[in-house]
């Protein structure tokens, strides 16, 4: 009898510690920033559960970039992706797809239309596996436009840029003059499909996050100048793996993001002038990197501790944020099991 009374005990207590603990982690939005090795694939999960995955990682390798989607989205509980937006078809953000497809439910795919470079090999092949994933009648598709809002509850999602357009008006509340115009040397035009990349400003209460997938160098000036059309930001994914083809000091300086964090590999992302230009941004607290980049050396490499994966053998490592509505939030950093928090200002 007393046994079987302190079950009962022990089994309301652990109820009321999954309540307590549930609830606690219910006010929050998660963001997994994962490794796929110099490509994008970016988890969003609301605290009703809602999710949306930003890209698909690289094709090949066994599914590699796919099996650390399904990992991430367990650790997050998740039965199925609600959304999986392809920034644009190169292979480094749309390969994945079809591993991905077949490892994990997912409901709708949200895409900037029609592949722009259609003459090029490699994004044909990425192009024509997502059509036929598409073509299978499983899935809904969603093509959008700058100023949509995308059906998520918890979070406001606004695609800023999408189909080589972009936003006409800015986001609300912002609009400001941008103090960061003058002319600079700009990199080589990029009229790839990068130039076409869907990308957003997401807020949740008062953190705003800005993610614009590859585009280039000119689309973010314009963009940002003269009038910023995104407004201040706390957390920037940097654009393009932090390459120099982007990362704009218009965009950058204007948005002025408290963190910014390069979705880089070893070998790919990650550029010297680039980092330079995150690094000097006004405001700036930390600046995370999911790879040590080789071309950075040690000049132009953020601290270990800001790093999820070291010089040498490839470990898959990555950041998770966690960010609450009255804009506090912090990164944790897989390899190293530490995290580091930005209070609300
Ligand atoms: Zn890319």
């Amino acid at each position: 009898m007393r046994t079987l009374r302190l079950s009962l005990v022990v089994f309301i207590l652990t109820l009321c510690g999954y309540a307590i603990g549930s609830a606690a982690d219910s006010k929050s939005l998660s963001i997994y920033c994962i490794d796929v090795e110099g490509g994008q694939a970016t988890l969003f999960v609301t605290p009703n559960g809602e999710s949306l995955l930003v890209d698909t990682g690289w094709d090949g390798n066994n599914g590699r970039d796919a099996d650390r989607i399904v990992a991430a989205a367990k650790d997050a509980g998740l039965q199925k992706i609600d959304y999986v937006l392809i920034t644009h078809y190169h292979r480094d953000h749309v390969g994945g797809v079809t591993q991905l497809a077949e490892r994990f439910p997912i409901g709708t795919f949200l895409d900037h239309g029609e592949n722009r470079e259609p003459d090029n090999e490699n994004t044909k092949m990425g192009w024509n596996a997502y059509q036929k994933l598409l073509a299978s009648g499983i899935y809904k598709r969603i093509s959008t436009k700058p100023g949509d809002v995308l059906p998520i509850r918890d979070a406001k999602f606004t695609i800023a840029t999408s189909d080589g357009k972009l936003l006409e008006k800015p986001v609300q509340g912002a609009g400001a003059q941008n103090q960061n115009c003058q002319e600079v040397k700009q990199p080589p035009a990029d009229h790839t499909e990068n130039e076409f990349s869907q990308g957003f400003v997401m807020e949740f209460g008062k953190f705003r996050l800005l993610d614009l997938g590859d585009i280039p160098f000119v689309e973010e000036v314009a963009l940002s100048c003269p009038v910023n059309k995104i407004g201040k930001i706390d957390f920037f994914i940097a654009t393009h793996h932090g390459l120099f083809f982007s990362n704009s000091p218009a965009l950058v300086h204007g948005v002025a993001p408290r963190v910014a964090l390069m979705e880089n590999g070893a070998k790919k992302g990650g550029s010297p002038a680039a980092w330079d230009i995150i690094k000097r941004s006004p405001g700036l607290e930390a600046l995370y990197q999911l790879h040590w980049s080789e071309e950075g050396e040690a000049a132009h490499n953020s601290p270990s501790e800001f790093l999820a994966n070291l010089d040498g053998p490839d470990t898959g490592n990555y950041f998770k944020i966690t960010a609450n509505p009255d804009g506090n939030f912090s990164v944790w950093n897989s390899r190293t099991g530490k995290t580091n928090s930005y209070p609300a200002h």
